[in-house]
C-alpha cells in the first residue's frame, strides 16, 4: 500500500491471468513503479503491488471460479483493505477498499505484478516500501 503515481497509458491493454487462467485481468496503463510492500500483510503474500485507478483494471472471473477476500484487520488497518485471490489456484491478484469503511478511496486498487511476464516488470522501477504508517491500537 502506497500512494499512486500516475501510471502511464498504454495503447493495448497488459491482459495476463491467474495461475490457472480463470482470473483475467487487464491492465489500461503501465505502473508508474512497483512496490514490494514491506508491510506485515504484504510480505507474507509476496506480492509485487502495482498501483491504478481502478477504471484502469478490467478483472473478469471464470463461472468455475471466484475472488475470494482476505479482508485486513490488524495494526494496519480495519477491515477496511480486501486482499483478492482466485479460488481455484490461489494466485493473489489485487487489493481493493471495502465500500462504506472510512478510509474508502474507492477509485485506488493494487494489481499483484507478479502475475505478469518478468519481461514486463523489466525497467520498472522497484521499490519496497513499508506500507501506511502504523495505526497504534489503543489497549482496551
Ligand atoms: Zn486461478
Ligand atoms: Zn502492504
Amino acid at each position: 500500500m502506497e500512494p499512486a503515481l500516475p501510471p502511464t497509458p498504454l495503447a493495448e491493454p497488459l491482459r495476463y491471468t491467474c495461475h490457472c487462467g480463470r482470473i483475467r485481468v487487464a491492465i489500461a496503463a503501465k505502473p508508474a513503479f512497483v512496490n514490494e510492500c514491506q508491510c506485515s500483510v504484504c510480505y507474507k503474500l509476496g506480492a509485487i503491488w502495482g498501483y491504478f485507478e481502478r477504471r484502469q483494471v478490467d478483472v473478469t472471473t471464470a463461472d468455475d471460479a471466484t475472488l475470494q477476500a482476505y479482508i485486513r484487520s490488524d495494526e494496519n488497518g480495519d477491515g477496511d483493505v480486501s486482499f483478492n485471490r482466485c479460488s481455484h489456484c490461489g494466485s493473489l491478484v489485487s487489493w481493493t477498499r471495502v465500500p462504506g469503511k472510512p478510509e474508502d478511496g474507492g477509485e485506488k486498487t493494487g494489481i499483484n505484478c507478479r502475475l505478469l511476464e518478468p519481461k514486463e516488470l523489466e525497467g520498472l522501477d522497484r521499490r519496497r516500501g513499508t506500507g501506511p504508517p502504523r495505526k497504534i491500537k489503543k489497549a482496551a
